[in-house]
């Protein structure tokens, strides 16, 4: 016969959930070489290819879906030239 073990203090579901990630993500345009590889590979569909020209007559991205931005910090690993990155929404307020 199985035996239902209960836990003292368990909480509920919800109040052992953690706070979702989030992230904010910042570009530096006139560095972006246009390559697309965070857009192609952000986890989170945060970004797309933006209309406008940089400096360099590229396409920079844009961010599209910025409270999807989960920090994972993807984006800023795979760009070769540096200018993209990801940093904690709490630190500027959310
Ligand atoms: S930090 Fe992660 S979720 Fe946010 S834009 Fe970059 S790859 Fe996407
Ligand atoms: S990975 Fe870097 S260079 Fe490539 S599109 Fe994104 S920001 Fe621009």
């Amino acid at each position: 016969m199985q035996k239902t073990i209960h836990y003292p203090g368990r909480r509920t579901a919800d109040a052992g959930r953690k706070k979702k990630k989030m992230g904010r993500v910042i570009i530096i345009e006139d560095r972006c070489k246009g390559c697309g590889f965070c857009i192609a590979n952000c986890p989170r569909q945060v970004l797309s290819v933006s209309t406008a020209f940089n400096k360099k007559g590229y396409h920079p991205p844009e961010v599209v879906q910025p409270a999807e931005c989960v920090n994972c910090h993807f984006c800023e690993i795979l760009c070769p030239d540096f200018a993209i990155y990801s940093i904690d929404a709490d630190d500027f307020g959310g």
